[in-house]
């Protein structure tokens, strides 16, 4: 057992603060990691303050998570020492189901899943701690390889951000020829413009921030629709086949799903508290389908890191000491951040 250095939140809305975790030591098939950069999702926000409900505390958040391998375990055939690696939003699950056994195992139908932070090892039931620290130790499995090309510190979003995005884009196949909106200029949304834009698709930006408009197109976006006017959405009524909701907040999904053309597909990313809303009708007139999208699997987030590779994609990032966290997720709540905030863990 290892203790290494976090950051951690240690009751609900805390402000995160130095504190220490204990690392397993490998067993036969893990990986330790040394952590060199951590990506701060809204989600780490979210859980922090407990808004989707009772939260395990104290919590070390972070599932954007890019390091070094440094200890193998006896067994370890996918992962070298040395070796640039990702870990996500989970580091284990059942297995065994179908849908684990099909790579998904982002949908496990056991719901067996060991999250990243604010969650259980599956077999101590020990509680995991994520990426705000300095190591971590992961089974192979559920460990990614990350292109040695890209910047490790660009690359530690797309293990989150990046592959929410992805892989709607996949499963809808947004490419040429379609027309593809997202909703929300933040760490996931910009991911969905690069990344949909790299995939052939025409991509338009709806946003509430006027001042990213000049941003939208340096990161490829076709079209930008301010929708702090009300009346902006209504010149752009069914016009998309995709349309991709990162936004935090709680909204009014019905001028939205308007701009859906026929038999086009809303899907809900971004995870506000509050139920949402909407009449039949508004998606019955053409075949309109609202759907939601978690993660992604292990094999489809090295896919995506792959295509990443290939294609020379990143997450804009302003690196940060750890100290700055707090001031950080301030900064996230107000959509101030072009795009994603990276920790440098060197710093905790
Ligand atoms: P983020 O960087 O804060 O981006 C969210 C964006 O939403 C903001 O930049 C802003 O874009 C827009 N927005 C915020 N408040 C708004 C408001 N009041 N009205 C309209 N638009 C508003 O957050 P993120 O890290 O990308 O995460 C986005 C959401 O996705 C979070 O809820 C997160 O928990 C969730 N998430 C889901 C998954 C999944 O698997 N489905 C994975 C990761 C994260 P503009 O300024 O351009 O309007
Ligand atoms: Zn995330
Ligand atoms: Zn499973």
């Amino acid at each position: 057992m290892q203790t290494v250095r976090a950051y951690a939140a240690l009751t609900g809305g805390a402000p995160l603060g130095p504190w220490q975790v204990t690392r397993r030591d490998p067993g036969p098939h893990d990986v330790a990691v040394d952590i060199a950069y951590s990506g701060i999702c809204h989600s780490d926000i979210h859980q922090v303050n407990e808004e989707w409900g009772t939260a395990s505390f104290p919590m070390v958040p972070g599932h954007e998570i890019v390091g070094t391998v440094t200890a193998i375990g006896d067994q370890v055939t996918r992962h070298l020492l040395g070796d640039l690696v990702g870990v996500g939003c989970f580091v284990d699950s059942c297995r065994e189901c179908e849908a684990c056994l099909a790579g998904s195992e982002n949908y496990c139908l056991t719901g067996k899943i060991a999250f990243t932070y604010n969650s259980k090892e599956l077999t101590s039931g020990d509680p995991t701690f994520g990426g705000y620290s300095q190591s971590i130790v992961v089974s192979e499995n559920y460990l990614l390889k990350v292109p040695g090309n890209i910047d490790a510190a660009g690359a530690a979003p797309l293990l989150c951000a990046g592959i929410t995005l992805w892989s709607p884009l996949r499963h809808w196949q947004a490419g040429v020829g379609s027309r593809v909106a997202v909703m929300g200029l933040g760490g996931l949304g910009h991911m969905g413009v690069k990344l949909a834009k790299a995939l052939g698709a025409e991509v338009t930006v709806l946003s509430h921030s006027a001042a990213k408009e000049t941003n939208a197109y340096e990161l490829g976006a076709d079209h930008f629709v301010n929708t702090s006017d009300p009346t902006s959405l209504r010149s752009i009524r069914s016009s998309f086949d995709l349309v991709l909701n990162t936004v935090s907040a709680d909204l009014d999904l019905t001028p939205y799903l308007n701009t859906l053309t026929l038999n086009g597909s809303l899907v809900l990313l971004g995870l506000p508290s509050k139920p949402i809303e909407f009449r039949a009708f508004t998606l019955l007139g053409l075949r309109r389908s609202v759907s939601a999208s978690s993660i992604g699997g292990i094999q489809e987030t090295q896919e995506m890191l792959d295509f990443c590779g290939q294609n020379n994609i990143t997450s804009d990032v302003e690196v940060i000491a750890a100290d700055y966290i707090n001031e950080a997720y301030r900064r996230v709540l107000a959509s101030d951040v072009r795009y994603r905030f990276v920790i440098d863990t060197s710093t905790i």
